[in-house]
């Protein structure tokens, strides 16, 4: 598995940078690929090759916007002893001691403030698990709640996003009115994407942990486009559906494998409709959900629930929801204290 990680390296590499720009321009000009024909501006000829074939190979490119220096694997030695990496082209040391034991360095790219060190992280192979923690993801509410059936444990995080979302569009409200609708449109989406992805790590990081605490399995719902979609059309209204779900999955997802916990996906049909006692379909009023059979419960801890008994997609191989019979009544599915 890659993995990135960032560190300071606290040297001014303005110089080199202003040379990869240079080399950039060149490239989206002349389409060169060969480094010869930049060695006049002086960028190592590792790096010169490739900006070269990032920007000489994509025509789609017009304008370069973030250069950096990306030096290829074979250009970075690891030094054990030390734990440190060496690239000699930029006479550059890294130390790499909190990172966790890599295969091999992939690349490192390096801006104004950070070097970002690619490596292949050995990955332990998955543990069998009989339990699974199921996460019920909601726009509303937490972020994500989680649920392990088996002990009957519900967990909620994420309570501050709506908060941040209220934040950020109050902030860009503001500027709108102060006449700086370009800063307010770029800025502060990134200040917000950026606040996004530093809740998802702590999301991330804490059910990990809880499910490697609990010795399950984690199984999540697949996300359909719909939700994709939805985050990126324009609205002038704010929502909580612009939360990116879709990056918190990734990050579970990587974050679990690292610890060899197994990961599932599960048909996303009826998980917060269906009761997850009796496996009836029940009716839901906010965050409160009825069964027919008595069954009450908070919406999404009954959510999580499902999301937990359920088949995952590759057990269930290509049926459709129809064909389950959880959409009729759960009658051969353990029955475990759900309460
Ligand atoms: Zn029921």
């Amino acid at each position: 598995m890659l993995k990135t990680f960032s560190i300071k390296h606290g040297r001014d590499f303005s110089t080199e940078l202003a040379k990869a720009r240079q080399v950039a321009e060149f490239a989206i000009c002349t389409h060169s690929r060969t480094s010869k024909d930049v060695k006049h501006i002086g960028l190592p000829s590792a790096i010169a090759n490739q900006v070269l074939r990032k920007y000489g190979r994509n025509r789609t490119i017009k304008v370069v916007r973030h250069v950096q220096l990306t030096v290829p694997g074979q250009g970075v030695r690891y030094e054990q002893e030390k734990k440190e990496l060496y690239i000699s082209c930029l006479k550059l040391r890294l130390d790499v001691s909190h990172l966790p034991d890599f295969e091999k360095v992939n690349q490192v790219e390096v801006d104004k403030e950070y070097a970002h060190v690619t490596v292949t992280v050995n990955e332990p192979p998955p543990h069998t698990v009989e339990r699974w923690i199921g996460i019920d993801l909601n726009s509303t509410g937490h972020i994500a709640v989680v649920g392990n059936p088996s002990i009957g444990k519900v967990q909620k995080y994420g309570k501050e996003a709506p908060h941040i979302h209220r934040k950020y569009s109050k902030m860009r409200r503001h500027l709108y009115l102060h006449g700086h609708p370009r800063v307010a449109k770029k800025k502060i989406k990134r200040k917000e994407n950026n606040k996004i992805k530093d809740i998802n790590h702590k999301i991330s990081r804490a059910i990990v942990d809880e499910a490697a605490q609990q010795g399950c399995g984690i199984k999540m719902e697949k996300l359909s486009d719909i939700r994709t979609t939805a985050a990126t059309s324009k609205s002038s209204r704010p929502s909580l559906h612009s939360w990116s779900f879709s990056q918190l999955q990734t990050m579970i997802e990587y974050k679990a494998k690292l610890l060899g916990l197994p990961v599932a996906f599960v048909d996303p049909a009826f998980t917060s409709q269906q009761c997850s006692r009796c496996g009836l379909l029940g009716t839901r009023n906010g965050k409160d959900f009825m069964c027919s059979c008595g069954h009450v419960d908070h919406a999404d801890a009954n959510a999580s629930f499902n999301i937990a008994l359920r088949p995952s997609l590759e057990e269930s191989d290509g049926r459709s929801h129809q064909d389950r019979d959880w959409c009729k009544g759960r009658i051969d599915a353990p029955q475990e204290a759900t309460s």
